[in-house]
């Protein structure tokens, strides 16, 4: 058990500054996802807190204790990676057993810890198996065993469920979750996958570009994003952007740029928006479950035409052409819609998101 706390944290590769003055504490025992892009440097982190890779600056401790001198098998913490770099030759039991055959314990002592951690894993009955005769979910398995069987202060997960089939990984997100309860230790996992974030995170870490953008428990991010990148990195259909103006002749309420729509909103976001930008532009963040649609036009609803209907079973994603621009839509499956009719759509005013044009930063 440990907290891990990243202070000042940069690192550099020749021209590139894969992660800027990164400040951020897991507390022990928290689930803590570092989500971003591919690049954003989210391995470069894990990398420097494992002690593998050299910060430029910074300092990362546990619990309280600066590591920098501390190697890496000292600190005491388990990596287990996207692919499951298992010894081929050795069996399932030989691949778990190997880090305590390195401390040299007793082979009883040995099989005991195998068997315990096969147990929580449910692999027991693959134990004599070599990783070749193994299924992709099952060898991750073993992976995870052989860094759980140490009893580490803290895991590190690089995409560990990159690898394996959609179903798969959906099934072995919920044995993550679990395993993270029985095991009650600290643990930093790194995805490009937003769904994998929100539900494993007890907070998630937004990183682009080697600078953290937010850090906050999944609901707030999702939320309130502070920026741009988040709220669109955040979601599935993404939240839709559009470009408008303020006006507050007729009550507060923003004008598309295109003028195809107005849009009333309350008085305190417009006078918000307004001490941010003036009269300048804004971005209009609005995600899919947010906007209703109706067949008849009602005051403050917004036309447009049906482009196209994804029915997904559960759900319906339409794509609504509103001016100049296309919006998603999230409607329940029953939805009798057809491409080309014309809709009318309320955008939730209490749900909408406004951002700065050239920051990003939201309003
Ligand atoms: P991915 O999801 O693709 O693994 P990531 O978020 O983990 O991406 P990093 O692997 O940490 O990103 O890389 C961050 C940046 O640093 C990238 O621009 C990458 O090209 C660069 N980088 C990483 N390792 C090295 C290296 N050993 N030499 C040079 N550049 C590197």
């Amino acid at each position: 058990m440990a907290e891990l706390a990243i202070s000042g944290l940069t690192k550099r590769f020749g021209k590139v500054t894969a992660i800027q003055n990164m400040d951020l504490t897991i507390a022990d025992r928290e689930f803590l996802v570092l989500l971003g892009p591919s690049g954003a440097g989210k391995t470069t982190t894990l990398r420097c807190v494992a002690g593998v890779e050299k910060p430029d600056a910074g300092d990362i401790r546990f619990d309280g204790q600066v590591v920098s001198g501390v190697s890496p098998a000292e600190r005491d913490v388990a990596f287990v990676f996207q692919t499951y770099a298992l010894y081929p030759r050795k069996t399932a039991f030989q691949n778990i057993a190997f880090p305590l055959e390195a401390r040299r314990l007793a082979p009883a002592e040995i099989e005991r810890m195998v068997r315990e951690v096969a147990r929580k894993l449910r692999i027991e009955h693959l134990l004599e198996r070599r990783p070749a005769q193994l299924s992709g979910g099952e060898q991750q398995r073993v992976a995870l065993g052989r860094a759980m069987v140490r009893k580490p202060r803290a895991f590190l997960m690089d995409e560990p469920l990159t690898n394996l089939d959609f179903k798969l990984r959906v099934e072995m997100r919920s044995e993550l979750k679990r395993i993270h309860f029985d095991l009650n230790t600290t643990l930093l996992y790194v995805t490009n996958d937003q769904t994998e974030a929100m539900s494993l995170a007890d907070r998630i870490a937004v990183l682009h570009n080697g600078v953290l953008q937010q850090v906050d428990v999944p609901e707030t991010i999702y939320e309130r994003p502070v920026n741009r990148f988040v709220a669109a990195f955040v979601g599935n259909p993404r939240m839709n952007f559009l470009e408008c103006g303020l006006r507050a002749d007729g009550g507060p309420q923003l004008v598309a740029t295109d003028g195809s729509w107005s849009l009333p909103i309350p008085g305190e976001l417009w006078e918000r928006a307004n001490r941010a930008i003036g009269d300048g532009r804004l971005i209009l963040g609005v995600r899919p479950e947010d906007i209703a649609l109706a067949t008849e036009p009602t005051p403050g609803a917004i036309p447009g035409s049906i482009y196209v209907i994804e029915p997904l079973g559960d759900r319906t994603i339409i794509d609504l052409a509103i001016g100049g621009t296309q919006i998603r839509v999230r409607v329940p499956p029953t939805s009798t819609d057809t491409i080309g009719a014309q809709l009318w759509c309320r955008f939730d005013t209490q749900r909408i998101h406004l951002f700065h044009p050239e920051t990003g930063q939201r309003v």
